[in-house]
C-alpha cells in the first residue's frame, strides 16, 4: 500500500523525521545519529536516486555486490560493510570501504589491516558484539570485548571506532531494547562518559524494525534498508 503512495524521497524523509525525533527523545541532536542506508536490495539506478535525495552513507552486506556497485558510484557516498566479512575478501573491502561494522575475528582484522596498508588507506572499524548469545549471530561475547579491542590496537591501518550489534528478530521493537542497552553497557565499560563530539565510540544498532528504540538507547548509527528502499 505504502509503496503505491510514497516514493523513495518520501520514504527517506519519513525515516529522517523519525530518527530526528528519537534523537531528541534521547537528549541528543538529530545530527548526532547517522543513517546508514542499506542498499543490498537495490541496484545502481536506485542508489543514484537516493544520492540525489542527499544520502551520504551506504551499507552493503555482501562484498562482491558492494564492489560491483562501487564501480558505478565510486566515492560519491561513504561505503559501509555491515555483513560478515571473510578473510579472503578483506583485500576488496580495503580498496573502497570507509567503515567495516562487523569485525569480530582477529585473523580477519589482521588481513584487513594488511590490505588497507597496501592501499595506503585507513579504515574505521566497529567490533561486532553478540549481546543475545544466539548461536546464529556473529560477534564476540561481551566478556571478550576488552581483550579484543586491545589486540585491535596493533592493527595500525584500522581505526577502532566503536561497536555494532543485531538484536534477535522480533515483530516487537521493544523486545530489542535490552540488547541495545547491553551494547551501550559494553561501550561504557570501555569508555565511560561517552560524548559523540569528543571522538567517543559509536554504537551501530537498530534496523528498520527497531531503529527508534535503538536511538533511544544511544545508537549513533542506524542501518536502515526496507523502511527506505521498500
Ligand atoms: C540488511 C541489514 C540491515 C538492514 O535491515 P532492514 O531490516 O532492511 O532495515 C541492517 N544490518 C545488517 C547487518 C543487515 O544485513
Amino acid at each position: 500500500m505504502a509503496d503505491a503512495v510514497f516514493g523513495l524521497a518520501d520514504r527517506l524523509k519519513i525515516v529522517q523525521t523519525r530518527v530526528a525525533y528519537a534523537a531528541l527523545r534521547s537528549g541528543r541532536l538529530p545530527e548526532d545519529v547517522r543513517i546508514i542506508t542499506v542498499t543490498k536490495y537495490i541496484g545502481v539506478a536506485e542508489i543514484h536516486a537516493l544520492i540525489q535525495c542527499g544520502i551520504m552513507d551506504i551499507g552493503e552486506n555482501r562484498v562482491q555486490d558492494a564492489w560491483k556497485k562501487y564501480q558505478a558510484i565510486e566515492d560519491r557516498v561513504k561505503w559501509h560493510m555491515i555483513g560478515h566479512l571473510q578473510r579472503n575478501k578483506a583485500h576488496i573491502v580495503a580498496k573502497f570501504c570507509a567503515m567495516v561494522h562487523s569485525v569480530c575475528d582477529m585473523a580477519v582484522a589482521e588481513a584487513l589491516d594488511r590490505a588497507a596498508e597496501k592501499c595506503g588507506r585507513k579504515i574505521d572499524v566497529l567490533v561486532q558484539v553478540n549481546v543475545s548469545g544466539e548461536t546464529t549471530k556473529q560477534g564476540i561475547h561481551p566478556s571478550e570485548v576488552a581483550t579484543f579491542v586491545k589486540s585491535l590496537a596493533m592493527c595500525t591501518s584500522l581505526v577502532f571506532r566503536g561497536f555494532m550489534t543485531m538484536a534477535p528478530l522480533s515483530e516487537n521493537p521493544e523486545a530489542s531494547r535490552p540488547y541495545f542497552r547491553r551494547l551501550r553497557d559494553v561501550r561504557d565499560a570501555i569508555v565511560p562518559g561517552f560524548s559523540p563530539h569528543k571522538g567517543g565510540l559509536h554504537l551501530s544498532m537498530g534496523m528498520s524494525n527497531d531503529y527508534e528504540v535503538a536511538i533511544e538507547e544511544g545508537a549513533t548509527m542506524v542501518r536502515i534498508g526496507r523502511d527506505i528502499v521498500g
